[in-house]
């Protein structure tokens, strides 16, 4: 199939400085967890996307010295020859695929805690961060600001020696260039700070100074957050966002323009929560209107026709992606082919900037299994081995582990029946799908269920079965498949059992009229009352979404919470606009507060550090603390108990009871996959589906195969600022 005609503009090509990108698909820097330390996984996670149609394609954040090292998470460097020769062969990869490859040269200032170099940070006045904990920099003097442009101009060098095509100067979320610019960040005196013209100073002196080192050879670009949200006390971009963007142009060859700061980047990686795709633009288009120079601009772009507006009414040159790109590599190509349809929709949760947050591991996505996994596991997100026997398989579960399995096992050619008890692919995002905010979700199933009908239609072998009875171990061992996936799910405790206390709570009990398990909230099953109460020890979005649903339709809610309510969002970002929405809706949040007991119409609270609620020492020995006497009452007229998941895994266990009829049945294995094994995020229920479709010839599949792990080689090492590798003893 052919491209509709009417997205032609996306695919002219476009100058930027001495460079020219094939196209207007453009992989903005972001973050993997790659570095310059796991080049297989660097060079690999971009290879996909050059090979998937986009025309630039950039690294996460990359250090220029060890005085900005963001240990514990993971930044790109380049601060010697070994980080050279490592992104070197990232840009090999995207060179082989004919698109440019653009490095963001990033200092950050009193923001980088640098615990692993031991460095002091430099900026431009002393202040403590307001994003790192105990960070505090040290106010440059005029000799410390040519010191540090010149790591900017060592690193650029470098940079081109690497192989890199586009150079970023990058000034958003709030590193040094912008605590220069901004009033927020920059207190001086002297000709670097006070004006506009003077705060500017620094980073035009910088633009320069790179430009005039490599700006031959690569394209300058800079990332800057026009707006970071502060009101006066920041930057504004009808005041010095636009001044700034003017005085800078005839130093950059490429602009690309972002909102907000590093504290609270979901203003700019906006989830879907919260955030519609493209809500950046009524700035990206403010800038552009006033610069000459080519402008690419970021906001969740994966609808073609919305590219095709920001293009032709010149709200942007250049369609930005982060995200998008990781849900889906190969999204250029699919738009160039026609094959619409096949688009992976990025769902806007943000799980893959969650595990960057965290620091350390690699990056997942919630739509994309294979991301980061391209090198160590050889994963590539459009192609798969054929089948290596001619086993059937019956998979029971249609949520996203299922899902997931039968659409890889069925690209691999094997014969699947897919089989749910539920009308729709899907599982519980069919739920959490109309939770306030969260329809974009709702993209996972509709992806799995585009491509399973897709591909049952040409498979006429393959059935997918809905709205079934549920299957039991005597139907699925008669069903005659020769293997047995089993992803039947989890639900939502209903006696409160919990993390805390590892045991039911006693009264709790979700079959009685006046308490609830989220599901049944969700779907609607009962009436629930004006008070309301949520007793909460989960850790991620499901307290506060009830919360906020219940508050919208007009409950007094009560949140009791023995656990940092939604500490996993602030790795999604999605944090602190949550926590105002709460706010907003007057929920009552009880912190450090759980529940001992419930009785009809009231449960009771007591504060966690009470000694006793947890901590009990009956030995001869006396724990230091006084007795807990912060038990208290708290009246209501429902109760929803978001306490923990449990697996369904009875069909599992039965069938593995009954191992003597598999052979008669001519069942060789059954699995089990999912939060039938474990409960755990969307992101890990579709990898572990993914992971077994790939892998179910081997041995035992229902384990996974060992991936290849980069490691630090001994006996050489580099040394920062130089050139030479040091072969080393102990
Ligand atoms: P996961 O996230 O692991 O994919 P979900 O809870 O989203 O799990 O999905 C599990 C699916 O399995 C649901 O659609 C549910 O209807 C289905 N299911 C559970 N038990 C059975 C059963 N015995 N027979 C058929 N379908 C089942
Ligand atoms: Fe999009 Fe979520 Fe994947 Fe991130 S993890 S790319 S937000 S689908």
């Amino acid at each position: 199939m052919a491209r509709d005609p009417k997205h032609d503009i996306l695919f002219e090509p476009i100058q930027i400085g001495p460079k020219t990108l094939r196209n207007r698909f453009y992989q903005v820097p972001h973050c993997i967890g790659a570095g310059s330390d796991r080049p297989g996984f660097q060079a690999a996670h971009r290879s996909v996307k050059a090979e998937g149609g986009w025309a630039g394609i950039n690294t996460e954040y990359c250090s220029i010295h060890p005085e900005s090292d963001d240990t514990h998470r993971l930044s790109a460097r380049l601060w010697d020859d070994g980080d050279v020769h490592n992104l070197r062969a990232m840009c090999d990869e995207v060179h082989r695929y004919g698109a440019l490859a653009g490095v963001e040269l990033w200092y950050g200032g009193a923001h980088s805690p640098n615990m692993e170099s031991r460095s002091t940070p430099r900026g431009p006045s002393q202040y403590a961060s307001e994003f790192e904990t105990m960070t505090y920099c040290k106010e440059m003097d005029l000799n410390d600001i040519k010191q540090v442009q010149g790591y900017y101009v060592e690193a650029a060098l470098r940079a081109r020696d690497a192989g890199f095509d586009i150079v970023y100067v990058y000034g958003a979320h709030s590193y040094l260039p912008l605590q220069f610019l901004s009033p927020f960040y920059n207190k001086r005196t002297d000709h670097y700070g006070g004006s506009l013209e003077n705060r500017a100073r620094f980073w035009l002196e910088t633009l320069e100074q790179v430009g005039r080192a490599v700006g031959k050879d690569c394209a300058i670009a800079t990332r800057f957050a026009v707006d970071s949200l502060y009101g006066t006390s920041g930057i504004e971009a009808e005041v010095d966002g636009v001044k700034f963007a003017k005085l800078a142009d005839p130093l950059v060859d490429v602009w690309d323009i972002d909102v907000g700061d590093i504290a609270e980047w979901g203003e700019d990686a906006g989830p879907s929560r919260f955030y519609l795709q493209g809500h950046q633009v009524p700035w990206t288009k403010f800038i552009k209107q006033v610069v000459k120079k080519p402008v690419l601009g970021v906001g969740r772009f994966t609808d073609p026709e919305k590219m095709v507006e920001i293009v032709t009414k010149g709200y942007a040159d250049i369609i930005g992606a982060a995200r998008p790109s990781i849900a889906d590599p190969f999204l250029p190509k699919k738009i160039e082919e026609g094959r619409y349809d096949d688009i992976r929709v990025c769902i806007g949760c943000n799980v893959c900037i969650s595990r960057w947050e965290i620091g350390g591991p690699p990056m997942i996505c919630t739509q994309n299994a294979t991301a980061g996994e391209e090198f160590r596991r050889g994963w590539h997100p459009e192609k798969f081995k054929k089948k290596g026997s001619q086993d059937s398989v019956l998979v029971i579960g249609a949520g996203p582990s299922g899902g997931e399995c039968s659409r890889v096992l069925m690209e691999r050619g094997y014969t699947v029946h897919l089989y749910d008890t539920a009308a729709k692919i899907g599982g519980h995002i069919n739920e959490l799908a109309l939770l306030p905010g969260l329809g974009e979700w709702g993209y996972h199933r509709d992806y799995r269920e585009t491509q399973i009908t897709k591909l049952a239609k040409k498979n006429k072998e393959c059935q997918v079965a809905l709205g079934q009875k549920p299957m039991t171990a005597t139907d699925a061992l008669a069903y005659g498949a020769d293997r047995i996936v089993i992803a039947t799910g989890s639900s939502w405790n209903t006696d409160g059992t919990n993390c805390l206390s590892h045991d039911p709570i006693p009264g709790a009990d979700a079959s009685r009229d006046d308490q609830l398990t989220p599901e049944q909230v969700i779907l609607g099953k009962k009436k629930i009352g004006k008070r309301v109460v949520i007793v909460n020890a989960d850790t991620y979005f499901m307290a506060p979404s009830i919360a906020e649903k219940l508050a919208a339709a007009g409950h007094e809610v009560t949140l009791v919470t023995g656990v940092h309510l939604a500490n996993y969002m602030h790795f999604t970002l999605e944090y602190p606009n949550m926590m105002r929405r709460l706010h907003e809706l007057h929920v009552n949040v009880l912190e450090h507060e759980f529940c001992s007991k419930i009785e009809p119409g009231r449960m009771q609270a007591y504060n966690i550090w009470g000694d006793g609620s947890k901590r009990t020492y009956r030995g001869p020995g006396k724990p230091p603390r006084d007795e807990n006497q912060s038990h208290h009452w708290i009246e209501f007229d429902s109760l929803i108990l978001v306490t923990g998941r449990h697996s369904h895994d009875s069909l599992h266990r039965e069938l593995h009871a009954k191992t003597g009829e598999w052979e008669k049945n001519g069942v060789k294995a059954v699995y089990l996959i999912g939060d039938a094994e474990a409960p755990r995020l969307i992101a890990d229920a579709t990898f572990s589906g993914h992971r077994l479709a790939r892998e179910i010839e081997e041995a035992n599949p229902q384990l996974p195969l060992p991936y290849k792990r980069e490691v630090a080689k001994w006996g050489v090492a580099h040394v920062a600022g130089t050139s030479a590798a040091l072969e080393y003893k102990v």
